[in-house]
């Protein structure tokens, strides 16, 4: 089960969250520190998408 990485655009916490794609395709990610749903997902090396190159 892939581990999806995100980072809150509120308070700028990072945190991870273990899920499976299913899961990840309903599931409404919130901070767990302050609670916020603007959280930016994070793509992890094994799973790169082509969305911006460095
Ligand atoms: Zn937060």
């Amino acid at each position: 089960m892939p581990v999806y990485e995100f980072k809150c655009m509120d308070c700028g916490e990072i945190f991870t969250i273990k899920m499976s794609v299913m899961e990840m395709e309903s599931a409404q990610i919130t901070c767990p520190k302050c609670g916020s749903s603007k959280v930016m997902k994070m793509i992890s090396s094994f799973n790169t998408m082509t969305s911006k190159k460095s």
